[in-house]
């Protein structure tokens, strides 16, 4: 690759350099250096290209590019001229908020549309002209089977996460909708992965395409800081209200296996001082939606989820993945914590583990082939907690929402002490504020050794980001 430093070097149309700038991106990531010229040109493209690369600006911008530059003589209600299907509405949502972000400054219009929605604010809505239509394939063809949607003067077809398309059993969706395009069109085509399937729908797809494939991202890969701390379920609640306030970990999403778990978890951090949200699917949208921007915003800074709830959320560079529970499917392990490192900024994510979640542990470290840092907690000491006795304590969890904890938890509260040794109760964080900084990581002394046993942690200590935050030690 030449060395492009600039997105004004891609030749990117004025409105769009200024919503680049607005949103704060100063280089194009490599996936955007590669394809946003080959699009702007009017090549097809196949990319292999997962969430976090910044694939999507990487076509969004040249696709706005093209249109602008080559403005439709006349608009037409309901006749877009690019398509974007999608596998999911999540995913539907977030390019199609992509496309109005990069087209700000823009009057280009676009729309999405996807099912379990009622249909007709959506007929409303192709009443008008529209130029991009981000949509999933089933809700497509119902508005093309109703006659509410034009496809003939489709100009370029995204396929974006192409081989979830496939695994979600859209071929022939897909290959019903491709009858309705125009033959001459630009192709691009986005998957994780690359397989047959995927070759052969390229094959009858796309012409002479170039092909980019970028490093994996948001796997278990290099970029993120990965450990484990060995606990008791019954202590996890304190100890992840512990190391978030110890650290002053501002952006923090902790993934929990329950709604309840979640709700619980968010109301203990809350009662600690912090800013914490939980979201799942017994919230409504709205409550979700303003979590979540609450979240972006800063002004939440821990968010509890269920895998579910997480599913498709769209989180800038989120610096801290905490598993409060490891999932049951090893997968989504490796989901989890590709919501860090995004497009280049690096991730950490830790994992709380109870001897009942060893064996999916083991499964988690065959999957990512490599072993998982045990570590210890600088200033943790769960035996000063003053709890009731476990069987209690797994009552209270059980226990309908009113007659949980209560004010027993004032009893159980005790003084932490962060890595650098001072209190790290509340916003009193050790490492003070740190959204300043280039890297959102803390910058914690190195941990002094005050690691209380755990049992089966034992071993060298570690240097590296996480091992700043917290005392490390490795297993093995
Ligand atoms: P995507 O792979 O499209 O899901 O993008 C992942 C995240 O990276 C998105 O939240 C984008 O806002 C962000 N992003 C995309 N391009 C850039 C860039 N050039 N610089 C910094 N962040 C970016």
């Amino acid at each position: 690759m030449n060395s492009i430093t600039s997105f004004a070097d891609l030749g990117l149309a004025e409105p769009l350099l200024r919503a680049i700038a607005d949103a704060g991106y100063t280089q194009p990531t490599p996936i955007q250096a590669q394809a946003i010229p080959q699009v702007i040109q009017g090549g097809d493209v196949l990319a292999a290209a997962q969430t976090g690369t910044g694939k999507t600006a990487g076509f969004t911008l040249p696709i706005l590019h093209r249109l602008l530059n080559k403005p439709s003589e006349q608009r037409k209600p309901g006749r877009p001229r690019v398509l974007v299907l999608t596998p999911t509405r999540e995913l539907a949502a977030q390019v199609e908020e992509s496309v109005r972000i990069y087209g700000q400054h823009t009057s280009i219009r676009s729309m999405v549309m996807f099912g379990g929605v009622n249909i007709n604010p959506q007929i409303s809505s192709l009443r008008k002209p529209l130029d991009i239509l981000v949509a999933t394939p089933g809700r497509l063809l119902d508005h093309a089977g109703q006659k509410t949607i034009d496809l003939s003067g489709v100009e370029i077809l995204v396929l974006d996460e192409a081989d979830r398309m496939l695994d979600m059993g859209f071929i022939r969706d897909i290959r019903k909708v491709l009858a309705l395009l125009p033959k001459q069109r630009q192709n691009l085509l986005f998957s994780a992965t690359f397989s047959d399937e995927i070759r052969g729908l390229a094959t009858g797809l796309l012409n002479n395409p170039i092909e980019i494939s970028v490093a994996r991202r948001n796997t278990a890969s290099e970029l993120v800081d990965q450990g484990v701390v060995l606990t008791q379920q019954s202590h996890k609640r304190e100890l992840v209200s512990h190391i978030i306030r110890g650290h002053g970990w501002h952006q923090v999403l902790v993934f929990t296996r329950t709604k309840h778990g979640a709700n619980r978890l968010a109301e203990k951090l809350v009662k600690d001082g912090l800013t914490a949200a939980a979201i799942h699917g017994n919230k409504s949208q709205s409550a979700r939606t303003r979590a979540l921007s609450g979240f972006k915003d800063g002004k939440i800074s821990v968010l509890v989820a269920t895998d579910i709830a997480a599913r498709g959320l769209d989180i800038d560079q989120l610096p801290q993945v905490v598993n409060f529970e490891l999932p049951n499917v090893p997968e989504d392990y490796v989901h989890r914590i590709g919501r860090t490192g995004r497009a280049g900024s690096p991730g950490s994510a830790l994992s709380l583990v109870d001897p009942s979640e060893i064996k999916l542990l083991s499964a988690i470290e065959k999957l990512i082939k490599r072993p998982i840092d045990r570590i210890q907690v600088e200033g943790w000491d769960p035996s000063t907690i003053v709890r009731p006795p476990a069987a209690e304590e797994e009552r209270r969890d059980n226990a309908p929402r009113g007659r949980r904890e209560g004010g027993a938890g004032r009893a159980r509260t005790r003084s932490h002490s962060g890595p650098s040794g001072r209190t790290g109760a509340g916003s009193g964080a050790p490492d003070g504020n740190r959204r300043s900084s280039g890297s959102r990581r803390p910058a914690g002394k190195p941990a002094q050794a005050s690691r209380s046993p755990q049992p089966g942690t034992q071993g060298r200590r570690r240097s590296g980001q996480q091992a700043a935050l917290l005392g490390k030690t490795t297993e093995r």
